[in-house]
């Protein structure tokens, strides 16, 4: 018999019930108990949707974040919060959990409670933001596994076929930050007497199979981090508990024959991302381990191909029989819940996706069929044929031109007229800017009001005359405000979008939306990735209009603004049938005839944002040249179409790119604007090694905080910048989009931003 199981299931709920609950506590509208109980009811849910499967995980479940919760049960909480010497209110500790996650547990909490919040980052090349664990030379780990061995106690009142699913000590250690200069492996020998002590209890609750999760696997591994996945599985084996060590996200390469050769009971592969490295698994494992293989796409929402992926497995089953698991290809954490849910959605293309639900079914479906033979199953798999045929045949998936456009693309779409310089010159003179030139990145704040309109002008109940003279009167306040505040280039604010990239993707053929496609981003956020589905095409111009209306009310410069290829690329759901540098090609051409038509009207500065581009980076370092490569030229295709005169900037919204600025340098873009300010300009230290070519503005107002930077301050990091970059070629801007700040905050950060700039002027 096949077994089948599951790595995790989306915590947040159909209706992103988690979210709500959690921010009713912060906010102080409800107890801890509701909220608490609010996961109980979320985690059987779960638990009952996942019954068809031979394990249902347990631990996959948390309030804010699985990193964190896994820190706690180690016993490694910051001193900051540990010092505040706060009892726990209840044994689960819940607020000083929330303390570490977002510096305070909620409302009203007393300012010697709040501390500063655990720094944030993303979980391998997910979109999902993991609490990042911290250590020093003074951390100790102690187990307080309270919290697992409830669920586990919690999911057996209904469960008998429990495993549950833990970060393995390697992986966890890999992922913390040392805050002074300890050498994290040091704190190995110490971590592994805490998950000895775990495994002991876990055996003593009952439990059979743990899965522990190494997905460091995946990534270039020095020999001393390797020694470490060694030495921890010697050492965990002698616990009697069953491990099952996964590893996801990618191909194990180099580290394949040290995973077959950890002492394990299994191992666990994802046969999506790494289906070309199972026949020599199977060759190495030894033969008394069982092989889970991850053959449902974890990651993405289309149906799986049941037919082939049999075809595929019937062999595989022949040869390991008992020794086959089955599973998704990683934590469904990474899907929305149930298809179901979408009532809007097309039906056409709604048959060809599966959520999270429904991939479990399918996982049951090909178990069944690989034990009692696929007539078990025939109406099930002629369901998933017909539509699999539905998606292979639709006329909206496949656009002749669209691919013949993509076929006939040449070299010469990825060039300027002229070199940096001799564009520069031209539009030296077209713009005469002023030394240390202002603008900003393209939003202005998103008031209640234009949200409100936007939300009235999508139901339908306000007309569409209504809805543009509202955004054309917001529009012209920007326009004032800029007026007002003297900076240089300006912008109309983007009121019109409510997402960079949804704004775009809602105008583009190719593209679908849903209703509850949540994806938990982190603690109580989520994201709505909207779903590639088809040749991407541009019906009509997106942004003309309010891009010319605005530049009509000044004769300042104003900005076109627009998503770049790599970000809408990076931020949606992707085809899965065609490679992921195709369908950015055909983003690239889209983007880049609205490039044009903006030109065409009269938009002399183009800025085309690249805010994900560093998101989209391989794990492996080998493949970054690769990703970059085929990204940079989209980027190129998309910007570089335009005369000599047209100015074309970028933005990115992070500040570590010393290791891909040449790639960045390649974009050629006239004007790149950073986020800079928290970093203290250190991120500029690169160009002591590159001399990068353009011309950059270094953000020097940190939005993401409600602090006002005062005028000094932003004209001692401008000369900082200017000891690395001549300042001919440097601008002055904030280090992103001002859309959640309010204007009582921005107004007097961009008075002191253009005081800077002028003083940086006069000083020259
Ligand atoms: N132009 C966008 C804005 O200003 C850029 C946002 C971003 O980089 N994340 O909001
Ligand atoms: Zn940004």
């Amino acid at each position: 018999m096949i077994t089948t199981h599951n790595f995790g299931f989306p915590r947040i709920g159909k209706k992103r019930e988690l979210k709500f609950a959690l921010e009713r506590y912060w906010r102080r509208e409800t107890t801890q108990n509701e909220l608490l109980n609010t996961g109980l009811e979320l985690r059987q849910e779960n638990w009952q949707h996942q019954q068809k499967l031979d394990f249902i995980p347990v631990g996959d479940f948390s309030f804010y974040d699985q990193v964190l919760d896994t820190s706690f049960m180690l016993g490694n909480i910051p001193t900051r919060v540990r010092d505040l010497g706060l009892k726990p209110t209840n044994h689960e500790d819940i607020d000083n959990y929330f303390r570490v996650a977002r510096g305070r547990s909620g409302k009203n909490e007393s300012s010697c409670a709040c501390v500063s919040a655990g720094e944030m980052t993303k979980w391998f090349d997910t979109n999902y933001h993991y609490i990042v664990p911290e250590f020093d030379q003074n951390t100790h780990f102690s187990l307080n596994a309270d919290r697992l061995i409830n669920q586990i106690n919690e999911a057996k009142r209904h469960n008998n076929n429990i495993k549950p699913v833990i970060i393995g000590p390697v992986t966890y250690l890999w992922l913390g930050k040392s805050k002074d200069s300890t050498d994290k492996l040091t704190l190995l020998d110490d971590l592994l007497i805490v998950y000895s002590q775990l495994l002991k209890r876990l055996s003593n609750a009952g439990i059979e199979w743990l899965q522990i999760d190494e997905p460091i696997l995946v990534t270039e591994l020095s020999q001393e981090w390797q020694h470490a996945l060694r030495k921890a599985y010697f050492q965990l084996s002698n616990q009697s508990i069953k491990i099952l060590l996964a590893s996801y996200f990618g191909e194990l390469q180099e580290n394949l024959q040290l995973a077959c050769e950890l002492p394990v009971a299994g191992i666990h592969l994802d046969a999506i991302n790494a289906s070309n490295e199972v026949l020599k698994v199977i060759d190495w494992l030894p033969s008394h381990k069982i092989l889970s293989l991850g053959i449902i796409n974890g990651r993405n929402i289309w149906k799986t191909n049941l037919a082939t992926t049999l075809d595929w497995l019937e062999p595989i089953y022949a040869r390991l029989v008992d020794r086959l698991w089955l599973a998704p290809s990683c934590s469904l954490l990474h899907v929305p819940v149930d298809l179901e849910s979408e009532e809007k959605l097309d039906t056409e293309i709604k048959s060809w996706l599966a959520f999270a639900l429904q991939k479990i079914d399918e996982l049951a479906i090909l178990a069944k069929a690989l034990d009692q033979g696929r007539d078990s199953v025939r109406k099930e798999l002629e369901k998933n044929r017909l539509a699999l045929t539905s998606r292979e045949q639709s006329k909206r998936v496949h656009d002749p031109r669209v691919k013949q456009r993509v076929d006939s693309c040449n070299e010469s779409l990825e060039h300027r007229q002229s070199p940096y310089q001799a564009r520069a010159d031209i539009q030296d003179k077209i713009f005469n800017l002023p030394l240390y030139p202002t603008t900003t990145i393209g939003s202005f704040p998103q008031t209640t009001q234009i949200r409100q309109a936007r939300k009235d002008y999508k139901n339908k109940t306000i007309t569409n005359k209504n809805y543009q003279a509202q955004m054309r009167k917001e529009i012209e306040y920007c326009v004032k405000e800029q007026q007002q505040l003297d900076l240089d280039v300006f912008v109309h604010g983007e009121p019109e979008r409510n997402d960079m990239v949804e704004y775009f993707g809602e105008q583009l053929e190719g593209y679908a939306f849903t209703q509850f496609g949540w994806v938990q981003s982190y603690g109580s956020r989520c994201v709505k990735p909207p779903i590639i589905f088809g040749d991407i095409s541009r019906p009509q111009a997106m942004t003309v209009e309010w891009a010319s209306y605005a530049q009509s009310l000044t004769n300042k410069p104003m900005k076109g603004m627009l998503t770049g290829p790599v970000t809408i690329l990076n931020w949606s759901f992707v085809r899965d049938d065609q490679a992921r540098s195709d369908t950015c090609l055909q983003l690239a051409l889209a983007i880049r005839d609205e490039v044009l038509d903006l030109e065409k009207a009269g938009i002399k500065i183009i800025q085309i944002d690249e805010a994900a581009l560093r998101e989209g980076l391989p794990l492996r370092k080998a493949q970054w040249s690769n990703y970059l490569d085929w990204a940079i030229r989209a980027f190129r295709i998309t910007a570089n179409g335009v005369q000599n005169a047209t100015q074309i900037h970028t933005h990115m919204c992070y500040s570590e790119f010393n290791d891909i600025i040449t790639a960045i340098a390649d974009m050629d873009a006239d004007v790149i604007t950073i986020e800079t300010s928290r970093s203290d300009m250190e991120l500029l230290d690169v160009f002591d090694d590159f001399q990068y070519p353009n011309e950059i503005g270094p953000g020097v107002y940190d939005i993401h905080s409600p602090n006002i930077p005062s005028v000094d301050a932003m004209v001692d990091l401008m000369k900082k910048a200017s000891q690395r970059i001549p300042a001919k070629r440097l601008w002055v801007n904030p280090d992103c989009g001002l859309k959640t700040r309010s204007w009582d905050e921005v107004r007097p950060a961009l008075i002191n931003m253009v005081a800077a700039s002028k003083q940086l002027a006069t000083a020259n």
